[in-house]
């Protein structure tokens, strides 16, 4: 049986583990943070009315798939400390970091309940990133400083606290390796653009991402009140040498039109003003998005990058100022909420890892896919490729996966 190690749980690295079991394989999944489902965790479903097919419950999906397959091992909390070519593959070595909280853990959350410590030390798994295990900081767990506490363990009902939990370290030979290390979305605050950071009520996409996951609403930053008028501005990050990555994002035009979709489905009386350069909806007609936003008769589609963005007064409104034709040709209107809408830069494309494995980057940061490459028994797919959405890195690892087993069929 052919044994091979993934590295990232998210939708790609999910998609190709399953793929590879689904075709007679051995898999190692090795996964950094603390549960599967890559950056899709932190994002909303959109579909409150109906599918909008988004795809973000498609990483939840393949998170829960790959959990009960025998023939995958998921090692979580775990990065790759070496690798090695060996005479029929690779050698690695893996450091599994301890969870303090083993898979007896139902989710049920009562040690969060009883934890004293300010801001918790016992953790839910990110967003509805799975399996929906808990883990303990062990920076913050009283139990580990010389003031004991017991509480978590003594109120847990299936005894899954485990203090005795170690770091371990894992040796696995395999035959391929499938690098699927993804994204890190761009810091809106990074350059400070927009008064991101300095602005109580200018969110990232990001942001409402998650507060809309987490909260299933979005409430203004500054005084917690629904927002009655948003605006969303697009291209924050991308296309821009200066502030950002100079490419576009590619995906963020498909979230963003149904964030707006979204918040609209939630109340039906917010205004709101889409500040777009080029709408890029992928495979989706952009047609849809413009008669949705006719229809309603509170939607604004603005085709203008505004100039800059400036807090009002102590109502901690929004002016966004826009240019015109003319240098006289400013507008200002003022808004509850912003929300700058992000793009991505490849996550560990650069890496050691990944030079190790012999991976080499294109002018732009990203991992390049080559024949050589896969050759050699290394096989990249997914964001950490070429910006894509949930759907294009599941049909990119499938087909990496297709290309495997027919470099496999095909013999030495
Ligand atoms: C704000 C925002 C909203 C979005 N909304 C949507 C949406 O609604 N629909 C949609 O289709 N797309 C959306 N996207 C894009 C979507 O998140 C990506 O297309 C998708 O996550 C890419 O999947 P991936 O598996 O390639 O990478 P990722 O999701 O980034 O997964 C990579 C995984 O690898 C892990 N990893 C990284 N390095 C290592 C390492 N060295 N060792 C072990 N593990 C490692 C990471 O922890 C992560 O779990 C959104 C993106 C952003 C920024
Ligand atoms: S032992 Fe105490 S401090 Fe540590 S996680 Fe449990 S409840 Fe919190
Ligand atoms: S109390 Fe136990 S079972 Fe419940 S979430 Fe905490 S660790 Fe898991
Ligand atoms: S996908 Fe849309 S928002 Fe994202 S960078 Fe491209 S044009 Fe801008």
């Amino acid at each position: 049986m052919t044994q091979v190690l993934v590295i990232g749980g998210g939708p790609a690295g999910l998609t190709a583990a399953k793929s590879l079991v689904d075709s007679g394989a051995e898999v190692v999944l090795v996964e950094k943070s603390d549960s599967l489902g890559g950056m899709a965790r932190n994002w909303t479903c959109k579909g409150l009315v109906e599918c909008r097919n988004c795809g973000v419950c498609f990483a939840v999906d393949q998170a829960e798939g790959i959990l009960r397959e025998p023939s995958a091992e998921i090692l979580l909390l775990s990065e790759v400390a070496s690798a090695h070519r060996t005479e029929d593959g690779f050698s690695f070595k893996i450091k599994t970091s301890p969870r303090y909280v083993t898979d007896d853990c139902i989710g049920c959350g009562k040690c969060v309940a009883v934890c004293p410590v300010e801001g918790k030390a016992i953790f839910p798994p990110t967003g509805t990133g799975r399996p929906q295990q808990y883990w303990i900081d062990r920076i913050k767990c009283l139990h580990f400083k010389k003031r004991k506490c017991n509480a978590c363990a003594e109120v847990c009902p299936t005894k899954a606290i485990d203090y005795d939990d170690r770091a371990k370290s894992i040796s696995r030979k395999v035959q391929s390796v499938v690098l699927a290390t993804g994204i890190d979305a761009i810091e809106a605050c990074e350059t400070n653009r927009f008064g991101c950071g300095r602005y109580a009520n200018v969110i990232s996409s990001v942001d409402a991402e998650k507060i809309l996951n987490e909260k299933g609403r979005l409430l203004r930053p500054s005084d917690g009140r629904p927002p009655k008028k948003i605006a969303v501005v697009q291209c924050v990050g991308s296309r821009s040498v200066e502030f950002g990555v100079e490419y576009c994002s590619k995906f963020c035009c498909k979230y963003a039109t149904k964030i707006c979709q979204l918040l609209l489905d939630i109340d039906a009386e917010i205004n709101l003003d889409f500040y777009f350069m080029d709408l890029r909806t992928l495979y989706e007609p952009q047609d849809e998005f413009k008669l949705w936003a006719k229809a309603k008769k509170t939607v604004r589609l603005v085709r203008s990058m505004p100039a800059d963005i400036y807090e009002k007064d102590d109502s901690k409104n929004l002016l966004v100022r826009v240019a015109g034709e003319t240098d006289s040709d400013i507008s200002e209107t003022e808004y509850d909420l912003v929300i700058l809408s992000v793009g991505m830069r490849p996550s560990g494309a650069s890496s050691e890892l990944a030079r190790s494995l012999g991976v080499g980057t294109d002018e732009m940061g990203f991992a390049m896919v080559s024949k050589e490459i896969e050759a050699s028994g290394v096989y990249v797919c997914g964001a950490v490729t070429q910006p894509m959405d949930i759907e294009e890195a599941a049909v990119r690892a499938v087909a990496t996966v297709s290309r495997m087993n027919k470099k496999k069929e095909a013999g030495p």
